[in-house]
């Protein structure tokens, strides 16, 4: 079978691609090696920058059944507490929880309504280039196109493959979910514990009363034994104080599970003859807050854009594919770069302390740093000459 355009991977990333590519005419596969509807290992926090796509593509009143929180709590190693409020003339800032099971469905349906094929239950083995097309090998059809939208999130095992990137995932995270959430349905928390710093443990309910949480940290640190997820959460969930009888009769549903987060976009090329790469793929997860479904959204988004463009002028190169890989470095190079250097700055703990101390005098800077934690504003902002002097002094 021939297609304009394959696209390997149906999260966000891929499945925003597939809608694009096929609205405006393109001959689409969207391939996932899973049957869908399933869950993937998520926080399910969808920031404004990811509503904002939601509307552009028709979701808007469907993404409205789940919850938007109205209050970001933020808790330092030693027990101060930071509560920030939404914005009230900008509702959406911060996001929504939206489980993945139920968003990554929505927006495959809504990339079959506008023409894509789905292909599920097939894992893509091997892609290969030819002379005039490139060709993808299934575990069940061999299938060819023009171009390949490699979406395959942070395993990255075919973007690995072709030799797009190289390296391991440098974070990695872990979740659970809990009934009887005793906290108030509308408070997102994140909790800064001294033992995961940088890093945090989250605490994200849902609207149907389960609440999402888990902990991130750097996959060498795992690696080494130097911290152990399933234990951090553990300790987490099980000690009162720690959550302030959040989960005082809260009841774990199902056993924690982990996934890696691929942040090294930069190290990562995101384009070859025939090729472009997008979403997790591409290294694009936030290094400091570990969100990636926003930035998902939008490179499919421009992948699809590029790929249209070749289409048009039948040029496949490596040289003016190059083109997109521009435009991705010009929208997230910037922000990844600044988001490490915060993160660097935040694993000091004196230095964090200070700082939290002076967002609790500063509710206008607290407010700020919560928006960039959340996803919702540029960490870029935080690195002003202006901002650092308000928090550090
Ligand atoms: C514990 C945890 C919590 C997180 N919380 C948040 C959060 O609250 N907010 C946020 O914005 N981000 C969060 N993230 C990050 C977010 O999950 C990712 O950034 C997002 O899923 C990226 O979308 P994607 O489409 O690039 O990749 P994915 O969603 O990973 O999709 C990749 C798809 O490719 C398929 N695939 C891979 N290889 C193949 C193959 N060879 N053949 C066929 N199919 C293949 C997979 O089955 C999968 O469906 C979290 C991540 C983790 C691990």
């Amino acid at each position: 079978m021939k297609y304009d355009f394959i696209i390997i991977g149906a999260g966000p990333a891929g499945s925003i691609a597939a809608h694009k590519s096929a609205t405006e005419g393109a001959k689409v596969a969207l391939i996932d090696q899973d049957v869908f509807p399933r869950d993937k290992i998520c926080g399910n926090g969808v920031s404004r920058r990811g509503l904002l796509i939601l509307k552009r593509i028709g979701l808007e009143n469907w993404s409205r059944q789940f919850l938007r929180p109205q209050v970001l709590r933020l808790k330092s190693p030693d027990g101060k507490i930071l509560d920030g409020q939404a914005d009230q003339r900008d509702s959406r800032c911060y996001g929504r929880l939206i489980p993945r099971k139920h968003l990554d469905e929505k927006l495959i349906l809504t990339a079959i309504e506008a023409g894509a094929k789905l292909i599920e239950g097939t894992k893509v083995l091997a892609i290969e280039l030819s002379s005039k097309s490139i060709h993808v090998f299934t575990e069940k059809y061999k299938l060819t196109s023009q171009l390949v939208i490699l979406c395959d999130g942070s395993h990255a095992t075919l973007t690995r493959q072709i030799g797009l990137a190289n390296s391991l995932p440098e974070l990695m995270a872990v979740r659970q979910y809990f009934t009887g959430d005793s906290g108030p349905k509308n408070r997102m928390e994140i909790h800064f514990e001294q033992s995961v710093l940088p890093y945090y443990c989250w605490l994200f309910p849902l609207e149907d009363g389960r609440i999402n949480i888990g902990t991130a940290n750097y996959t060498t640190k795992a690696i080494k034994g130097k911290v152990n997820l399933r234990e951090t959460l553990i300790n987490f969930t099980t000690d009162p104080t720690a959550t302030q009888g959040r989960l005082i009769q809260a009841k774990p549903v199902g056993s924690i599970q982990g996934h890696p987060l691929r942040t090294q976009f930069g190290a990562t090329l995101t384009h070859a003859t025939r090729v472009l790469v997008a979403g997790d793929a591409a290294g694009l997860v936030n290094p400091l807050t570990g969100e990636g479904i926003a930035s998902a959204m939008e490179s499919g988004e421009l992948a699809a854009t590029h790929a249209l463009h070749a289409l048009k002028t039948g040029d496949f190169s490596d040289q003016a594919l190059s083109v997109y890989s521009r435009d991705l470095e010009t929208r997230y190079g910037a922000d990844q770069r600044a988001a490490r250097i915060l993160r660097r700055g935040m694993s000091i703990p004196h230095l964090f302390t200070r700082a939290f101390h002076r967002l609790r005098q500063d509710r206008e800077l607290a407010l700020l740093i919560g928006y960039v934690i959340i996803g919702h504003k540029s960490p870029r902002l935080v690195l002003r000459p202006t901002t650092l002097l308000r928090l550090l002094t």
